[in-house]
């Protein structure tokens, strides 16, 4: 086989399931074919037999009874086509054969047929082909040591199976080539999904059209199930891609107005009749500004690096009741300035495995937003709940609330609800508490209706 056939070979799944099949299948046909030949060979064997032993009894009742006279005689009347296929001797109790008493022209050929003395135990031999003729023979040895024998060409048999033989054969090979189309046939519908699947890939690495899909069969098979999962596997990577684009979007579109204005403040400072003052000043403003897009960048590598399970973090077991006290500490004077009440209600100890400076992060996050979003005169509850293998911790306020629609997209990166954008803030408050909350393995839900009030849950295992 040329080493392209056998590269083709080791690679094509198809070719080589067909090609096996083909084998199966033909390895079992011929075991078929030749059982039913041999069958068939052994019937007609048999019933040769059996026709040579009814002749060889009545022949030795002609010889016991009349001699060799009445055996001639008894050949004689035989038809000729018995004739033909009969040869019929006498061997005397010294072992001399005597001529045939009936033989056709090649009898010569198997003059030396053996003569088996003593107790009959072959009575029917087949002769090797030594002639044109092959010979079934049988023999009858009477008392006074005399051997009679009786053989007949096995002509006829071959006749029989001549044709049969070579019925099997071209049968065979018909099977054969049958089996090795069908096993193509099928091997090439079976393996069509992985084709299609090998397309669409090759189809996205060189176009980079990411919304290419594999076409699903409805057969339910385990290649249906095989392009359902790379389907959905394209999906959550378009999806990803789409929301990584929008993020980056997001991103440059977000820092051009801090850089714009870091721009603007720099030039005021920098003009030449700026007196010292002045220059002092903006490049103060200069500095906020510069620490606001730095903490931005900050915040998303967190966020992406929570997102990617590489965010490192330090557990301990913490009180979560003393986390929650230190935040209400920070938030209390904002909270004052905007006459909201804080409310706490801690059980003690409430006590999880977490990061404490993550999660001290993740709570003022979140109670950051309830006092942002809660008007003058409105209240903020935290509670903590001490369960048997979770710590939940709830912040719950009485401000705008969310609407339904926009409860999904809070989570986003950037992402800032309609009525907030009034407020200061960046829209990654919520996306950087969710990766950290999930990357302590816990998980954090919102419950709101618009003008509501809010109310975020955080269930952490412990
Ligand atoms: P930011 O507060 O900087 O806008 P966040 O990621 O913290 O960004 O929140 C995303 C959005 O979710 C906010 O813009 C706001 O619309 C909504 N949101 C978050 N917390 C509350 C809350 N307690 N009450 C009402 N809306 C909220």
């Amino acid at each position: 086989m040329s080493s392209g056939l056998l590269e083709s070979l080791r690679r094509n799944v198809g070719l080589r399931l067909s090609l096996l099949y083909a084998l199966i299948f033909s390895v079992s046909s011929v075991a078929l074919l030749a059982l039913a030949y041999y069958l068939l060979a052994a019937a007609v064997g048999s019933k040769d037999r059996e026709v040579l032993g009814a002749r060889l009894k009545e022949a030795a009742v002609v010889y016991k009874t009349g001699g060799i006279v009445a055996l001639r005689s008894w050949v004689a009347s035989q038809p000729a086509e018995v004739q033909n296929t009969m040869f019929v001797r006498l061997v005397t109790p010294a072992g001399d054969a005597i001529p045939p008493v009936w033989a056709p022209e090649d009898w010569r050929a198997i003059a030396d047929v053996p003569v088996w003395g003593g107790s009959l135990k072959v009575p029917y031999i087949r002769l090797p082909k030594n002639a044109e003729r092959d010979y079934t023979l049988g023999q009858v040895e009477f008392r006074d040591g005399w051997v009679l024998q009786i053989g007949r060409t096995t002509n006829s048999r071959e006749a029989i199976l001549n044709p049969i033989r070579r019925s099997f054969l071209l049968v065979g090979s018909l099977t054969v080539a049958f089996g090795f189309l069908a096993g193509a046939f099928f091997a090439h519908r079976a393996m069509l999904p992985v084709r299609q699947i090998v397309s669409t890939a090759r189809s996205i690495i060189r176009t980079g059209q990411l919304d290419a899909r594999v076409p699903v069969r409805q057969s339910d098979d385990e290649f249906d199930e095989l392009v359902r999962l790379f389907n959905t596997l394209l999906d959550k990577n378009q999806a990803l891609i789409r929301a990584m684009r929008e993020s980056l979007d997001n991103v440059a579109h977000d820092l051009r107005t801090p850089l714009a204005r870091l721009r603007g403040i720099a030039e005021v400072a920098l003009q030449p009749d700026a007196d010292p003052a002045t220059a002092r000043e903006a490049l103060a403003d200069c500095l906020e500004e510069s620490e606001r897009v730095v903490s931005m960048l900050n915040t998303l590598m967190d966020i992406t690096e929570a997102e990617a399970g590489m965010m490192k973090l330090q557990r301990e077991p913490a009180d979560l009741c003393q986390l929650a006290r230190e935040v209400v500490e920070l938030y209390q004077y904002v909270a004052e300035e905007k006459k909201i009440a804080v409310r706490t209600e801690l059980p003690t100890p409430c006590e999880a495995s977490v990061d404490r400076t993550r999660m001290r992060q993740v709570f003022a996050n979140l109670l950051d937003n309830a006092v942002k979003y809660t008007p003058a005169g409105g209240s903020v509850t935290i509670s903590l709940r001490n369960g048997s293998d979770r710590a939940v911790a709830v912040f719950r306020d009485t401000g705008i609330g969310i609407p339904a629609e926009e409860q999904d997209k809070i989570w986003l990166r950037l992402y800032r609800g309609d009525k907030s954008r009034s407020q200061r803030g960046l829209g990654l408050g919520l996306s950087l508490v969710r990766a950290v909350v999930e990357a302590h393995g816990g998980l954090v839900t919102v419950s709101s209706q618009a003008d509501q009030g809010a109310e975020f849950t955080v269930s952490l295992p412990k």
